[in-house]
């Protein structure tokens, strides 16, 4: 019969909520586990992405539960923000792009679309549908905690929590750069984003040229090089001003003009020309005294800077190639007039040293890297190598002036700042990299004289921050130095817009609390929520104090219950739940979010709760790759989850999201590892149907090791979950157990055993390994749970522990020897060709197994030196006999060493009968080499050894002849 899913799927969902076996409320006698995932913003579907960091805390949420946790583990919606706003608007528009989207990646009904330009009907939608998805993938969510963020007594916590700022003096008004939009006129974050690019940015020097009365800015993060200038670039199509910037005279794109006012800089445009109206000209080269030509160069971008770039072939590998291409376009030229005269003058000039370049500098890093054209790709890395190593390593040379002998890092500073002092050149804050907003626009640096941001500066702030990064448990424990070096560099951070959805700023309600400031402490609420929720808290009647009691334990209850209309006793319970749950005990997320979720997170905990309410655990995850593929929606391979889980079953995509990789590694998701995980898991199911007797019979040796094994596993496993290593632990679980069980029934089935006969140890195996298996594919777990006669949840079982008395050595290693004999005989036929009748296998003779312990002992306590050895063999009279083998001694002390160090300490305490290990595998052995087994000790006087192979034969390593 074949396992129907989603009958399956829907039994089990319908049990875990007819039992309520997710809700979670304080329990004295129980430790409690607090797990959260950042909750999911709703305007889009989830899809396989999204499903790994879910998956990641469900599981652990699941783990543990059967550790014995009282686990909490809630989920919220996070309505707050613009880009909602932004999408509900091109809906309104008629923006066809989106509404395929919609309709064609997202699969939303085209009359549902027609909703969407009311932004509430978007955010609904897609809860809902997120809602769904989770409840599918068998989330072991607490629903009644759940909430939005524009919930009423939701906005009254975050009231609450920005007049604590406020009173702390974290939050302030101010001017304040930030990533603009100036469509929507609002600051963007990372959240408003296509491809969610957190938009950075940085101050570039101006250097100005000078040209006939004009200022000739260019934009540079490397000012000290304006003494190798030997040319400008500039786009000949594109439009550029003749404007007055604060009383200057200046020629700049059109382009850098709209930016200037973004930055508050006085801009008044009097004329408007093309590029290549400049090209030809001369220009004087501040601080030096010469001057340089204007060249054309389709690749600058009007866009970036001030649409005019200073060109230094011998330290920039892009103005070095653009200059050899300049001088193959021989039409190029002469269209603009150029003589090849003129190009000459403008070849490089090295004004840096640095060791390993004698030569020009960026010729040497183009050829390293093999560099044809300027189109090249790997001309951006040849440019990273090059400036760094010139700046770390760089010195200026005699051809610089005061500045000669400096190292770049120092004369880059200077130069500067004396150029500034002398107007000789201006600075910019520009984006590193150009950011698109979800609406389409380009994205531009807005210097807001108004703006209400989190003073994240703050340099007391900023150490508790640190300290607590110091105390608290990351995994994987490699991503503290990104934790710590976003502390550093974090500034003031705009905290509130003039649009979107969410909090009003409590004393400036024209101002809307922004997405990346609501969602720091909220992990506290999911205890009010709950309250919310089934009524029994009066909304509109909260106020401050009940937060301030509830959360931080100031106040009194009556008097909360008298200014908030509530009973003293809900009151207290609110409080002495908090007090249960809080602090959160393991908060997942993606790697993404570090820089600022994440980081802002820790914070805002530091700045509002006492230090035994801070975070005590972060868990960070990579991305879901589709195919070996980045997912994106112009490459068309995004999965919705709720499709891919009624195609492959939830439990499968469970699994082959987590088994791919571990925590920071990218997990590459492909259907065929998705087809293949849900065939293993039918094939543990069939053999839960197939083995229902409990009893066993009398322990064979086959059977001790496969309960060996299982204690292993087990031991392996605990500790891989302990630190969430999940792929391990799948590993050990579905594809090493495969393995064992494999040869379990390859041994059992050569000795002509019933299935009544090992059903025992069977089951046994089974219950120890589908509960392994619960936390990750819990639908097929539930249903194995039963089926093995179990009338609890397997969410209720408790994780397997190592039964010490299980562990069995000696069948441990007996099964290694018969598996390496099998090897050894198999790879030695498929050699030789031969078909042997008979296989001679003989083991070491008792002295050898003398010689072997004592060698070992001297091995485990430091002593492997061979004449030393040796020596202490000698002189003992049970293992003098080595003397005539010293061969013999020195491949046991390499058998030894290469031996791992657990299984030399096991192997201590061991001493095996070879004989009757191969003799209870004989017929195995018989049927998987098709010959006749002989088994003989070396001491067998009466043994058969035609080839007097016998005194070749070592412990753990029997001789073999084949006849
Ligand atoms: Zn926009």
């Amino acid at each position: 019969m074949r396992l129907d899913w989603d009958a399956m799927q829907e039994k089990w969902r319908r049990k875990w909520e007819e039992h309520k076996i997710f809700e979670t409320d304080p329990d004295q006698n129980k430790k409690k586990y607090f797990v959260t995932v950042a909750y999911p913003y709703p305007n889009s579907p989830q899809h396989i992405g999204h499903g790994r960091t879910y998956t990641l805390a469900d599981v652990h949420a699941r783990y543990m539960r059967m550790q014995g946790y009282n686990v909490i583990f809630p989920m919220g919606f996070h309505y707050t923000g613009t880009p909602i706003l932004a999408m509900s608007k091109r809906i309104a528009a008629n923006d066809q792009e989106l509404i395929d989207t919609f309709v064609s990646i997202y699969k939303v009904p085209k009359e549902q679309v027609a909703n969407f330009n009311e932004p509430i009907k978007i955010a609904e939608y897609f809860h809902n549908e997120i809602k769904q998805g989770m409840l599918e993938m068998g989330y072991s969510i607490d629903w009644r905690r759940e909430f939005t963020t524009i919930d009423d007594v939701y906005t009254k916590f975050i009231s609450w929590q920005f007049r604590k700022l406020k009173e702390k003096g974290l939050v302030a008004q101010g001017s304040h750069p930030v990533g603009w939009c100036p469509n929507d006129g609002n600051p963007v974050s990372q959240h408003d984003t296509i491809g969610d690019v957190e938009p950075e940015f940085t101050e570039y020097t101006l250097v100005k040229f000078e040209f006939d009365g004009y200022n000739i800015p260019t934009a540079t993060l490397r000012p000290e090089t304006v003494f190798g200038v030997t040319s400008l670039w500039i786009n000949p199509d594109a439009e550029y001003v003749k404007a007055q910037v604060d009383g200057e005279r200046w020629i700049i794109s059109s382009k850098c003009a709209d930016k200037l006012r973004f930055l508050n800089r006085n801009v008044a445009v009097q004329d408007k020309i093309k590029g290549r109206e400049l090209v030809g000209k001369k220009f004087a080269v501040p601080l030096a005294n010469r001057s340089v030509m204007m060249f054309p160069a389709s690749f600058v971008e009007p866009a970036d800077g001030t649409g005019i770039v200073m060109s230094v072939p011998a330290h920039a590998p892009y103005d070095y190639q653009a200059l050899e291409d300049l001088k193959r376009n021989k039409f190029l030229l002469s269209n603009f007039g150029i003589d090849n005269k003129q190009l000459e003058s403008a070849r490089p000039i090295v004004i840096i040293e640095s060791e390993g370049y004698n030569d020009v500098p960026a010729l040497v890093v183009i050829n390293k890297h093999n560099i044809k054209t300027q189109d090249d790709p790997k001309l951006e890395e040849a440019t990273t190598d090059l400036y760094s190593h010139e700046f770390y390593k760089g010195k200026m040379l005699s051809n610089t002036m005061q500045y000669a002998g400096m190292s770049v890092a120092r004369a880059r500073d200077e130069v500067k700042k004396n150029m500034l002092q002398q107007k000789l050149a201006d600075a910019m804050l520009e984006l590193i990299k150009p950011v698109r907003c979800r609406c389409g626009t380009e994205c531009v640096v807005k210097l807001l004289s108004d703006q209400w941001f989190i003073n994240y500066s703050d340099a007391n702030w900023k150490s508790l921050a640190h300290n607590c990064i110091n105390s608290i448990q990351l995994m994987p424990d490699e991503i503290r130095t990104e934790f710590d070096y976003t502390v550093d560099w974090l500034k003031e951070r705009a905290c509130a817009r003039k649009s979107g959805l969410g909090t009003r700023l409590p004393w400036d309600e024209e101002w809307i609390i922004e997405s990346l400031s609501d969602s720091v402490i909220y992990m506290a609420y999911y205890i009010i929520a709950k309250y919310v929720k089934d009524g029994s808290l009066n909304n509109s009647k909260i106020n401050d104090s009940f937060f301030d009691y509830v959360l931080l334990g100031s106040g009194s209850a009556s008097e909360v219950s008298r200014s908030c209309n509530t009973s003293v006793d809900l009151v207290n319970k609110i409080r002495n739940e908090f007090e249960y749950f809080y602090p959160v005990d393991s908060r997942h997320s993606g790697r993404d979010l570090v820089p600022n979720h994440l980081t802002f997170f820790i914070f805002n905990h530091i700045a509002i709760f006492p230090e035994s309410k801070w975070p005590k655990q972060i868990v960070v995850n990579g991305s879901v790759l589709m195919e070996g593929r980045k997912m994106s929606k112009s490459l068309g391979n995004i999965v919705p989850l709720r499709s891919a889980i009624r195609d492959h079953s939830a439990d499968a995509i469970r699994v082959s999201m987590l088994v791919a990789a571990e925590l920071l590694q990218d997990a590459d998701f492909t259907l065929d590892a998705v087809k293949g995980i849900r065939e293993r898991l039918e094939r543990i199911y069939d053999m839960c149907m197939q083995f229902r007797k409990k009893d066993s019979a009398q322990l064979e040796q086959e059977d001790k090791w496969i309960l060996s094994r299982l204690q292993h596993i087990v031991e392996e496993t605990t500790a891989a979950m302990d630190k969430l290593r999940v792929r391990e632990s799948l590993h050990n679980v579905i594809y090493t157990m495969d393995q064992d069980m494999q040869w379990y029934f390859k041994r059992v089935t050569a000795k002509g055993r019933s299935n009544d006969a090992i059903s025992g140890m069977v089951r046994q195996v089974l219950d120890t390994r589908v509960r392994m298996l619960a936390p990750f594919a819990p639908f097929i777990s539930e249903e194995m749970w039963e089926m093995l006669g179990n009338d609890k949840s397997v969410v209720l079982a408790s994780w397997p522990r190592v039964d010490e008395s299980k562990f069995d050595y000696a069948a441990d290693e007996s099964e290694i020897l018969i598996t390496n004999i099998l090897a050894d005989a198999q790879n030695i036929i498929k050699v030789t060709k031969i078909k042997p009748k008979r296989v001679f296998i003989y083991t070491a003779a008792s002295w050898k197994w003398k010689v072997y312990q004592n060698v070992l002992n001297m091995v485990m306590h430091g002593k492997i030196n061979f004449g030393e050895i040796m020596k202490v063999l000698i002189n003992d009279a049970s293992t003098s006999k080595a003397k005539e083998s010293p061969d013999m001694v020195k491949r046991m002390i390499d058998d030894i060493l290469s031996d791992p160090l657990d299984s030399r300490q096991r192997k201590v305490k061991l001493t095996l009968d070879e004989v009757s290990v191969f003799e209870n595998a004989k017929g195995l052995l018989a049927r998987e080499l098709n010959a006749e087994i002989v088994i003989y000790n070396e001491d067998d006087q009466s043994k058969v050894d035609p080839k007097n192979k016998a005194k070749v034969a070592r412990p753990y390593k029997p001789a073999l002849y084949m006849e």
